[in-house]
């Protein structure tokens, strides 16, 4: 029996923003047009050949209670923080930095010219792990397996598995699936998520077709497709180098207390956070 296909149930653009100390990106996910997507609570593409649009960075700032996931696509970025971790994210790499109870850092532009570009994703941690002791799963580019999924649809495989090649990042409470595809026009892939689980699909460069009949929807680059329930996500190049990322996750359905950096689960621990970050408990 062919695995039923999850449907698009919408379409969105991001909205332009600004975060850190003034660099230009676009949320998709974390505005008001879409506040959250359980177990993600925020996306943005940062991407501009401006460096006035990316110098000023991310300077100190703390985070507790979720995931950061960064994707670098082009650019270099330095990050520190307050636990003597350091290090620079290069094309191609990705740091999964589990702030769990509390850290503060610093993420800035090493590089004061040409093209910064990439992702930034928030995944929210369950109850049980919002204190959790802060970790780093951050790796380069070689690391990442690269799999030709179907004729024409290249995978980079960051997290969950394609063809059986696993990828390196592992988060038991969310069990995320993140995939970076490029696909021809007309390429055409099928990939089986479990069931339940939140997906999305971002399309950056290109255009596909996704899902299957009536449920399809063409996503233009640029534009966020909300996936409904099924077995597997149907993806159709429509343009040469067409370039997406496939994201899904573990829904928590749990409560979420959230002001800026924080992410809780009650107002209480919320103003807890705001003490111990200012009382220098992170
Ligand atoms: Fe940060």
């Amino acid at each position: 029996m062919s695995p039923s296909i999850r449907p698009v149930l919408r379409t969105l653009r991001g909205q332009a923003a600004s975060d850190g100390a003034g660099v230009k990106l676009t949320r998709v996910i974390g505005s008001p047009q879409l506040p959250d997507l359980d177990p993600f609570l925020m996306l943005d593409e940062f991407g501009t050949d401006r460096p006035e649009d990316y110098l000023a960075g991310f300077p100190e700032h703390p985070h507790r209670g979720f995931e950061t996931v960064t994707y670098m696509l082009d650019g270099r970025m330095r990050h520190r923080d307050n636990h003597g971790n350091e290090g620079v994210l290069v094309p191609g790499s990705v740091q999964w930095m589990t702030a769990g109870r509390g850290i503060v850092h610093s993420e800035m532009p090493e590089q004061e010219e040409g093209r910064m570009r990439g992702f930034q994703l928030w995944v929210n941690l369950p109850a049980r792990e919002k204190m959790t002791a802060p970790k780093y799963q951050e790796y380069g580019p070689e690391r990442f397996p690269e799999v030709d999924a179907a004729p024409g649809v290249r995978a980079k495989v960051i997290a969950g598995d394609v063809a059986g090649v696993r990828g390196p990042i592992e988060q038991p409470a969310t069990r995320p699936t993140y995939l970076d595809l490029r696909l021809g026009a007309g390429d055409r892939y099928q990939h089986l998520l479990p069931a339940g689980h939140t997906a999305f699909a971002y399309v950056y460069e290109g255009s596909a077709r996704i899902g299957d009949g009536e449920d399809a929807a063409t996503v233009q680059a640029r534009e966020l497709a909300v996936l409904g329930e099924g077995e597997a996500v149907v993806l159709e190049g429509r343009e040469a180098d067409t370039r997406l990322i496939l994201v899904a996750g573990q829904p928590l359905r749990e409560p979420v207390a959230r002001y800026g950096p924080f992410v809780m689960n009650t107002q209480a621990e919320l103003r807890q956070a705001f003490e111990d970050y200012q009382a220098g408990r992170f």
